[in-house]
């Protein structure tokens, strides 16, 4: 079989590749080892968590809050089983909905492991260890990740466990001890904790989140402390040990006393690692970053000119959208088109609650690079809609060009931030002033009015509401 495009894997990088290059005219195939489409984000990444961490936000909202709302209820229950059993109705429908998007496109999807043979031969591999050999002229490789772990854990995936098994545990944990504080620790921690478990939470760096603006880390650690959190930062994990049900996680501190946390299961979340096991890309002689990233150049082309790769598997952000972006940017590529991504302008969320989210420089990384700039900051606590809805946590920062009151960032730690975002990357794409924002109408009452009054405090510190 004879093909314009081979995509390998079937990601938001994978899949949204090849539905570009059908729509461009390529014959198109997809190879997937897993039966169902959609890769980490949709079958263990980000649809299961976000549908768990709706279901456990329901619950809390309903333990906690609706009585202030003046209803009570009586004899409220966690039904943990039929929440898995929602999450992964959810799942279903979004990976039946790629499995369409590939006839409707007329893409042929290979079912089996994808391995090179050649530059332009993949062999694929069924469960039943059957296979047959498919030619590409073009061939993207989106292969994805797979959770790390240290060298001393052993996963045992009952106890001791990653991501893809807190989606879907039988029972909420008493006391759920994390390692790592960065944005999948802490999702997952948030849903169990709103279920009532006790999170603890370990992190080696000072801050939680370390790689977004501090402020974000330390407004969401005080938020996350109200729903029964605890935190041991700059703790560094050096032994995990399970005696039946009960797991004791040994950590060093600062001033290098051990301290032992003991909890029914553990969270192993410290990041992600690139994934190119099996697919034998020695064969076609591409080469790897010693991260076990494949190497590619500004154009996502790999040192084999017909082979490609994007997403997880590549340097930059892990995220579920960057993937995509890449995806379309290569089909793009293929036919003479000069797409272009702006690596600066990719938003990073976190879907705990209050939400993170953030799009361009923090303010440690102005300081670093020396531009003069100005921030403007806007508390949700003053926010009618914020109060109205009770949701008075957190806060919106702008940081703009001190001489040119361009937008260099905008981080923000609130109610529904995940898709206030959206209008901060698009005044950024435009190259917006925070005078810009300050100057358009929001509706009122909106969580959006935030972002006004921010930019409003970054231009001669006028904010009208505080
Ligand atoms: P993947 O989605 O990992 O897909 C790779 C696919 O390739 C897999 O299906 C795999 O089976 C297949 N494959 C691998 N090797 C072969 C082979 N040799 N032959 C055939 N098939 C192969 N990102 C966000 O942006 N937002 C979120 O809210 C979010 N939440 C997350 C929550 C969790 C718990 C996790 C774990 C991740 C989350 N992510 C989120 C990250 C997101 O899932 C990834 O960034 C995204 O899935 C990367 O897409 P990809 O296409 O590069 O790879």
């Amino acid at each position: 079989m004879n093909y314009d495009v081979i995509v390998i894997g079937s990601g938001p990088g994978g899949y949204v590749a090849a539905i570009r290059c059908a729509q461009l005219g390529m014959k198109t195939a997809i190879v997937e080892k897993y039966p169902t489409l959609g890769g980490t984000c949709l079958n263990v990444g980000c649809i299961p968590s976000k549908a768990l961490l709706d279901s456990s936000e329901h619950y809390h909202n309903a333990a906690h809050t609706f009585k202030t709302h003046g209803i009570n209820l009586s004899n409220l229950k966690v039904d943990l089983k039929q929440m898995i059993t929602r999450k992964n109705d959810v799942v279903k429908q979004n990976t039946d909905g790629i499995q369409y998007l590939m006839k409707k496109n007329k893409i042929e999807v290979h079912q089996g492991v994808g391995s090179f043979v050649d530059k332009t031969t993949v062999k694929v591999t069924k469960d039943d260890g059957s296979s047959s050999d498919i030619q590409g002229k073009n061939i993207i490789v989106a292969t994805g990740s797979k959770p790390s772990n240290l060298p001393f854990i052993k996963l045992d995936k009952d106890r001791v466990i990653t991501s893809t098994e807190a989606l879907n545990l039988k029972e909420t944990p008493k006391h759920l001890v994390v390692i790592g504080g960065g944005v999948i620790g802490l999702e997952l921690g948030s849903v169990y904790a709103r279920l009532g478990a006790k999170v603890s939470v370990i992190e080696f760096m000072d801050s939680l989140i370390p790689t977004m603006d501090r402020t974000m880390g330390k407004e969401l650690q005080k938020s996350l402390k109200k729903i029964g959190f605890e935190f041991f930062l700059k703790h560094k994990v050096t032994a995990v040990e399970k005696k039946g049900k009960e797991v004791t996680v040994k950590a060093d501190n600062a001033k290098g006393e051990t301290v032992e946390i003991k909890g029914d299961y553990v969270l192993v979340s410290i990041g992600r690692r690139p994934y190119t096991d099996g697919l034998n890309a020695e064969a076609a002689g591409l080469k790897l970053t010693d991260r076990g990233q494949i190497e590619v150049n500004d154009h996502l082309q790999t040192n084999v000119p017909n082979i490609y790769a994007i997403g997880d598997v590549v340097k930059g952000a892990m995220l579920a959208h960057k993937a995509e972006e890449e995806g379309v940017f290569v089909a793009e590529t293929l036919v003479g088109q000069k797409p272009h991504i702006n690596y600066n302008l990719i938003p990073g969320v976190v879907y705990t609650w209050p939400e993170v989210a953030a799009v361009g420089y923090t303010e440690e990384q102005l300081k670093e690079k020396g531009i003069k700039y100005k921030a403007g900051k806007f508390p949700f606590m003053a926010s009618g809609r914020a109060r109205a809805s009770m949701d008075t946590d957190g806060l919106v920062k702008v940081l703009a060009d001190a001489e040119t009151d361009e937008i260099l960032g905008v981080h923000m730690i609130g109610p529904r931030t995940a898709d206030m975002i959206a209008e901060a990357v698009v005044a950024m794409e435009y190259r917006a002033s925070a005078e810009d924002i300050a100057r358009m109408s929001h509706a009122h009452p909106t969580y959006t009015e935030a972002f006004k009054e921010a930019c409003l405090a970054a231009t001669d510190n006028r904010a009208l509401h505080i």
